[in-house]
């Protein structure tokens, strides 16, 4: 049942714009009350007419109409065949890798990852028997070289988290197909507003929609889209083992969702502004975003994006005694974990998100105690330019 709405969805959705989606796919008005906004069903059961008898809905872990109202938009906007919302991000991508890889398959991914994926892969998947493996070539030579013939599946971040790499999807996808392997990217830092993998050769993408398809820092959910046969797998693994949203997580991420596409036009112009403004700050030493000129991605994510973004790195002068001093100064941009909201948030990776990554290999990868994340939120910019502005003067 649920398949099979989604599939009506995707037939009559795909033609529409992507902000139309945002707020129509999957969100009809409720079939018994005439609600126009999807109502939540709290409930975990159904009653039946008789044993089997049923409306599509027999237990609220296998299936809840909320969740397929959110299911149904995301893979609309993603261009999928069949998607799932997951209770975060993190069991999205636990249930990916449990129903598509067994003991003795190696997962290939870009080494600037997500540390709660990193952690994943490293201390709960590699005792199990899968073996991962991080290029820090992150071009489509650099995966190429290092698959083998137990490489099951290819895991992509772009842009990546924190460094702002850019990776070519397209060219990856290549890579994953020849090797018959999975490839997955996670699109949290783009929004399937910025980049839509699926149309680029990916199988599967996932977010954590906790970040800017949720939008407003209340909610922790996630979700996998992408190909029906592999969507399906990983369907019954989560029906299995759990890992489901409830009703009210699935609202709250659809009332986000509504307004996506213009949350993130916002956010995109913001963040060029603060980038350019930062770059050419006496107190800063180095700013990565992939909108300026000068970053090694600019071309690819022009290519592939729509827009750049709304997450900003950067390192200011002085050291880490300099960069402490700045994290404690902002007012407006808070210090706290997570990214994506309507308010600006200040990050210090080695010690926060990425924490959980040992320290060499975190080092390696540029996450050292001067990097500074920047989620740029949707307040009026010159108030955002002005409280880094503060920050930055008592360096
Ligand atoms: C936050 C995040 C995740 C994990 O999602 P949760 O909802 O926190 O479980 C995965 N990938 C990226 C890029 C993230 O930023």
């Amino acid at each position: 049942m649920t398949t099979f709405q989604q599939d009506m969805a995707m037939d009559s959705y795909h033609h529409l714009g992507f902000a139309t989606r945002a707020i129509h796919a999957g969100q009809e008005a409720d079939p018994a009350t005439g609600a126009t906004i999807v109502p939540i069903y709290a409930t975990s059961t159904y009653t039946q007419a008789a044993p089997g008898d049923h409306k599509g809905y027999e237990y609220s872990r296998s299936g809840n109409p909320t969740r397929t109202a959110l299911e149904t938009c995301l893979a609309a906007l993603e261009g999928a065949e069949m998607g799932l919302a997951f209770a975060s991000g993190l069991a999205a991508t636990n249930a990916t890798l449990a129903s598509l890889l067994k003991p003795g398959d190696e997962i290939l991914a870009n080494a600037d990852l997500y540390g709660g994926t990193f952690r994943i892969l490293d201390k709960v998947y590699k005792p199990w028997g899968l073996e991962p493996r991080y290029t820090e070539d992150g071009s489509a030579a650099g995966f190429a070289s290092m698959v083998t013939p137990k490489t099951k599946m290819i895991w992509v971040e772009t842009p990546t988290n924190p460094m702002l790499q850019i990776i070519d999807i397209e060219a990856v996808a290549e890579v994953a197909k020849k090797a018959g392997a999975v490839l997955v990217v996670d699109n949290t830092f783009a929004s399937p507003y910025l980049q839509q993998p699926l149309h680029l050769g990916a199988d599967l993408v996932l977010h954590s929609t906790t970040k800017y398809l949720g939008g407003h820092s209340d909610v922790v959910g996630g979700c996998v889209v992408g190909k029906k046969d592999l969507v399906t797998k990983v369907k019954f693994h989560q029906n299995a083992s759990g890992g489901t949203p409830g009703p009210f997580d699935c609202y709250l991420t659809l009332r986000g969702v509504k307004t996506l596409a213009l949350r993130m036009e916002k956010h995109c112009q913001s963040a060029r502004h603060l980038a350019d403004w930062l770059a050419h700050h006496p107190q800063v030493e180095a700013v990565y975003y992939p909108g300026l000129k000068g970053h090694p991605g600019h071309a690819l994510a022009k290519k592939q994006m729509r827009d750049f973004g709304g997450m900003v790195s950067m390192r200011v002068k002085g050291g880490k005694a300099a960069t402490m001093k700045f994290l404690t100064h902002t007012k407006l941009f808070s210090l706290a974990e997570s990214l994506g909201g309507v308010e600006s948030l200040v990050n210090h990776p080695a010690t926060m998100t990425h924490a959980s990554i040992p320290a060499d290999i975190r080092l390696k990868r540029g996450v050292d105690d001067g990097l500074i994340r920047l989620s740029v939120g949707i307040e009026d910019v010159a108030d955002l330019q002005d409280d880094l502005e503060k920050a930055l003067s008592v360096l």
